[in-house]
C-alpha cells in the first residue's frame, strides 16, 4: 500500500503495519491451506482374503489356511496412502447399508484421512473382493462385486461440489461408474483443480474423460489398452507416452513395477528407477504410489521430485502384506 508517511504519526504507522501483516498471515495460511488438500472420489471394497495351498478345481472345497478380512479399493487406499504422507485430504464414496458399512467406516474413521463423505446405497451392498492366494506360487484369484461403488449419482457428485472446488488437486480410479466420475472431472476441470486419473481398472469409456485430465498414471498394462501399443519395455512405454499426449492428456506416468516409473512431461522423458527392497506383497503398489505422487504435486513439488517420492514410498508398501496397509512416512527419508 502507498502511504504518505509524512501524514501519519509513528504510533498510526507502526498500527497500520501491524494489521497489513496479520493480512498477510491471513492469505498465506489459506493459500497453505488450500495448497495441501486433495479430493480423492473413489471405491470402498471389503477383501475377503483366504490363502489356499493351491487353487479349488471346479465344484471342489478346499480348506483355507488362513483367512483375512481387510479394506481395500483402490480410492480408499490412495486416498489413505495420501494422507499417511501429510496431505489434507477428503474421501467420498458410496458403501451400502450392511454389515460391511460399518467395517468401512471404522476403517475410514481409524486413518490420517481428513474428512470423509460417505453416500449410503438403499440398494446395493458395500463393494467387495473374494481373493484366492495360492501360498506356494503367490499368485490370486479375484472377483470384484462393485456393488454400492458402481452406484454414485450424478446427484450426489453435485453435493460434493463445494468440496471438489475448494481442493487443489482432485483424484480418481476407475472403480466407480464413468457418468459420476466424468461429473465429478468436469467440476474440477472447470474450476481449475488440477484432476488427475489412475486409469485403473481400465475401462473402454476412458478416451472420453481424458479432455479433463491434467495428468494421468496408467500401469503397463493400462497404457497398453489405452493406446493399442503393448507396453513391455521403456522404449515400447515412451511410444504409449507420447499416443497418450495426442489422445489429450498432457502430462503421463507410467508406473512400471519393478521397473520404477516413466515420466512424460512438456515433450520430455524422465526415469525414475525402481527402489530394489525385499518384495513381500505387490499389491496395492499402485495405490501407495498414487496417493503419495499426488500428496506431494499438491504441496508444489515438481513431477520428478513427486514420483521420486512417490517410488520410495510404494518400495515400501511392497515390503508390507496387505493392500491397505500403508507404511508411515518417515521411512521414506531413508529410501531418497
Ligand atoms: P497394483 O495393481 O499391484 O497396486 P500397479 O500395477 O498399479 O500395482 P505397478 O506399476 O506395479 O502398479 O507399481 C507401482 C509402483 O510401485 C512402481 O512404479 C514402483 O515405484 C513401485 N513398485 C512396484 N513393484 C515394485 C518392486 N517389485 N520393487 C520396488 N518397487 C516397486
Amino acid at each position: 500500500e502507498d502511504l504518505d508517511v509524512n501524514a501519519y504519526s509513528l504510533d498510526s504507522l507502526l498500527s497500520r503495519l501491524t494489521s497489513c501483516r496479520a493480512e498477510l498471515d491471513l492469505v498465506n495460511q489459506g493459500g497453505n491451506i488450500l495448497k495441501n488438500k486433495i479430493f480423492v472420489l473413489g471405491s470402498f471394497n471389503v477383501d475377503i482374503v483366504a490363502k489356499l495351498e493351491r487353487f479349488p478345481q471346479v465344484g471342489e472345497t478346499l480348506h483355507s489356511q488362513n483367512y483375512k478380512i481387510g479394506a481395500g479399493g483402490k480410492g480408499a487406499n490412495q486416498a489413505y496412502a495420501a494422507a499417511k504422507v501429510g496431505a489434507r485430504v477428503t474421501f467420498m464414496t458410496k458403501i451400502g447399508k450392511d454389515q460391511f458399512s460399518h467395517f468401512a467406516k471404522a476403517h475410514l474413521a481409524s486413518t490420517e484421512i481428513d474428512s470423509t463423505i460417505i453416500v449410503e446405497s438403499d440398494t446395493s451392498p458395500t463393494g467387495n473382493a473374494l481373493i484366492y492366494v495360492c501360498e506356494q506360487s503367490g499368485e490370486n484369484m479375484i472377483a470384484v462385486y462393485s456393488g454400492a461403488n458402481i452406484e454414485i449419482t450424478q446427484e450426489e457428485i453435485q453435493q460434493a461440489e463445494q468440496h471438489i472446488i475448494s481442493s487443489s488437486l482432485f483424484l480418481t480410479q476407475l472403480e466407480n461408474n464413468i457418468e459420476a466420475i466424468k461429473q465429478a472431472m468436469m467440476t474440477a476441470h472447470k474450476h481449475k483443480v488440477k484432476v488427475v486419473l489412475n486409469p485403473a481398472p481400465y475401462h473402454e469409456n476412458t478416451p472420453d474423460l481424458l479432455e479433463f485430465v491434467d495428468l494421468i498414471t496408467p500401469n503397463e498394462t493400462e497404457a497398453s489398452l489405452m493406446t493399442g501399443i503393448e507396453v513391455t519395455d521403456l522404449d515400447s512405454a515412451k511410444r504409449a507416452a507420447e499416443k497418450i499426449k495426442l489422445m489429450g492428456v498432457n502430462t503421463v506416468v507410467i508406473t512400471r513395477g519393478a521397473k520404477g516409473a516413466l515420466l512424460y512431461e512438456n515433450g520430455n522423458f524422465k526415469e525414475v528407477e525402481a527402489i530394489k527392497c525385499a518384495v513381500t506383497d505387490t499389491t496395492g503398489a499402485g495405490d501407495a504410489f498414487n496417493g503419495a505422487l499426488v500428496a506431494q504435486i499438491a504441496k508444489g513439488e515438481t513431477l520428478l521430485d513427486a514420483a521420486r517420492y512417490a517410488n520410495a514410498y510404494a518400495s515400501l508398501a511392497v515390503e508390507r502384506e496387505g493392500a491397505a496397509n500403508m507404511p508411515d512416512a518417515n521411512l521414506i527419508a531413508a529410501r531418497l
